[in-house]
């Protein structure tokens, strides 16, 4: 399965003689969009062949990775549970989009305290899981382990030779580390970290073979998920000149510094950029009645 580049023509690009092409993985799939489902792809596979009937996976409130399992496990016809971080949302979960979305697609939920969600890595934690719903696949929170970095370097293929760099955002760094192991040798791979913090750069570090990369911090906008009205605006912007739409959690943020980056001349004449559209859009929804409460303006669907 391969998703289209898209051209997409700026003056600021022209003026810089820097090309964009834009690899819109948020079309490969109607619901699971972009990253996820390469992520899930080998994981999916490996739950059937050792004869699982069950995925429990990890995430929060408006989680792509959460939306992205529900609706792969109906397809698979495997059931799943999704570990929520926030046991207030026990009472209110129907109201939002991306959990009920993922309820219909047949995920049951389990409501967590953000205390306890800490331990979803701890051993102790997951068979206590497993006493409460019996035997199952655990996919990681954000679906990061190497099944799903083998997933994402597909997205790469040989006619993306002709690129000089290589952008994608980084969450838990999977993207970009599957990217990064499957680029050409004259590549390079920029991850724009959509979490505030360093300790992205030592993940992706033990998880590549190359050097040829770097992880760039300045445009997280204050943390995962927080978003400003500058932000919005050039999301909407992007969306009205392009015709592209934009995530506010992760995709809006790699763009808006590649933007910023090609304006402070980071990239020499006739430099060849792909940036990656990891998806992300069902969260959009989500954002806007967050948006709506803050008096902010909302993102263009
Ligand atoms: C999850 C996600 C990312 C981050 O992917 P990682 O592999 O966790 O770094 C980027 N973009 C979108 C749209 C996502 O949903």
């Amino acid at each position: 399965m391969q998703s289209t580049n898209q051209f997409v023509e700026f003056p600021l690009f022209a003026e810089k003689q820097v090309t964009l092409v834009l690899k819109r993985e948020d079309l490969l799939h109607p619901f699971i969009s972009g990253n996820k489902y390469r992520k899930l792809k080998y994981n999916l596979l490996a739950a059937k062949a050792e004869n699982h009937n069950t995925l429990l996976t990890f995430g929060g409130a408006y989680s792509n990775h959460i939306a992205a399992t529900a609706f792969a496990a109906k397809e698979k016809g495997l059931n799943a549970i999704g570990v929520i971080r926030g046991e207030e949302l026990k009472d209110s979960w129907q109201s939002n989009t991306t959990l009920s979305r993922a309820y219909d697609d047949g995920m049951r939920f389990k409501f967590i305290s953000r205390n306890d969600y800490r331990n979803k890595e701890d051993p102790e934690f997951i068979k206590q899981l497993k006493k409460e719903f019996g035997e199952f696949y655990l996919v990681p929170e954000g679906g990061t382990n190497s099944l799903a970095i083998k997933g994402c370097e597909e997205i790469l293929t040989q006619e993306d030779k002709e690129f000089n760099i290589v952008c994608t955002s980084a969450g838990t760094g999977g993207t970009a580390s599957g990217l990064i192991n499957a680029s050409f040798p004259h590549q390079k791979v920029l991850g724009f970290s959509a979490l505030k913090g360093d300790f992205l750069k030592n993940d992706i570090m033990k998880l590549v073979s190359n050097d040829r990369w770097e992880l760039i911090t300045d445009y997280h906008f204050g943390g995962y998920a927080k978003i400003s009205e500058e932000l919005i605006l050039f999301i909407n912007d992007f969306k009205e000149k392009t015709k592209i739409p934009l995530d506010p959690i992760y995709t809006g943020k790699m763009m808006f510094g590649l933007f910023d980056m090609v304006k402070r001349d980071t990239f020499a004449p006739n430099t060849r950029i792909l940036a990656i559209h990891t998806g992300g859009l069902q969260g959009i929804a989500g954002m806007n009645s967050v948006l709506k409460k803050k008096n902010l303006p909302l993102l263009n669907i």
